[in-house]
C-alpha cells in the first residue's frame, strides 16, 4: 500500500531495519550517508536501491531537514553506486517514488537505479 509521506518517520519500516542490520540485504555498496543493495523484486537486469542512513521519508523530507553534509554525501553515493554498477554507460533511469500518488511503498526515502537495458517510456501505469 502507498504511504503518507508527512506521516512521522516509521523506525521499524523495512529499510530502518535493514540498516540496523535487523533484516539481510544484498548490498552493493556503504559510506557514512548511504547504503545500497539489490531490490528484492528487480524490475530491469539492474534494479539497485540507494538509501540514506538517516531518518528520511521522503525527498522532500530529506532536502528540507538534512544537514548539507548528508545531502552531498548522499548524493555522491548515487553516483558512486552507478559508476560501480558499470551502469553509467550506456546510461540507466533513476526514480525516486514519494507518497500516494507516487505510489512509495517503503516509507524511508530510497532512489532506484534502474538498468541494464534500453528504456522507452518515461512513465507507464
Ligand atoms: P517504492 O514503491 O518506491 O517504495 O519501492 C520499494 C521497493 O523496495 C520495491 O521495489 C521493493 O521490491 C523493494 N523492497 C521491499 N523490501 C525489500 C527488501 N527487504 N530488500 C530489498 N528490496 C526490497
Amino acid at each position: 500500500m502507498p504511504i503518507d509521506p508527512r506521516l512521522p518517520y516509521d523506525e521499524n519500516n523495512i529499510f530502518a531495519r535493514i540498516l540496523r542490520g535487523e533484516l539481510p540485504c544484498n548490498k552493493v555498496y556503504e559510506d557514512e550517508f548511504a547504503l545500497a543493495f539489490h531490490d528484492i523484486r528487480p524490475q530491469a537486469p539492474v534494479h539497485v536501491l540507494v538509501i540514506p542512513r538517516g531518518p528520511y521519508v521522503s525527498w522532500d523530507d530529506f532536502t528540507l531537514k538534512a544537514p548539507d553534509d548528508e545531502i552531498a554525501g548522499f548524493n555522491r553515493a548515487v553516483g558512486k553506486v552507478t559508476r560501480e554498477l558499470g551502469v553509467d554507460r550506456p546510461g540507466y533511469r533513476l526514480m525516486i517514488n514519494m507518497g500516494g500518488h507516487g505510489h512509495q511503498e517503503v516509507p524511508h526515502l530510497h532512489v532506484h537505479i534502474f538498468g541494464g537495458r534500453q528504456f522507452r517510456c518515461m512513465i507507464c501505469d
